[in-house]
């Protein structure tokens, strides 16, 4: 499979439409995409598959599963202030949907 990764500008790229469990909606590019979830922990759920491995590796539990409106699983960074910017989940998922910014 081929995916493109996350888009690591998406901060300046994309407008924050809601706020979905504590975090930003960075808003998608097309219409009918759901977008990316988080801004220091940023989940592009339009690139994630519900794999979950970030959801085992991370070692301060931030990820949550949440479901999509049609009814997938996207995993979804709901504690991203507790991220200590080990970069496991952004190396380690099967489709690049993950980007750490670390703090300023
Ligand atoms: S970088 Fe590390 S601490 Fe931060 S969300 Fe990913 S796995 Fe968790």
């Amino acid at each position: 499979m081929n995916f493109l990764p996350i888009d690591p500008d998406f901060q300046t790229k994309r407008k924050a439409i809601s706020e979905h469990n504590g975090h930003k909606v960075w808003g998608a590019t097309e219409a009918n995409k759901l977008g990316i979830h988080g801004t220091n922990v940023a989940v592009d759920w339009d690139i994630c598959v519900g794999d979950g491995v970030c959801i085992g590796v991370c070692p301060v539990s931030l990820y949550d599963w949440a479901q999509t409106p049609s009814g997938d699983k996207r995993s979804d960074p709901v504690r991203q202030a507790d991220c200590i910017q080990c970069l496991a989940c952004e190396t380690q998922c099967p489709t690049q949907a993950i980007k750490i910014t670390p703090p300023p």
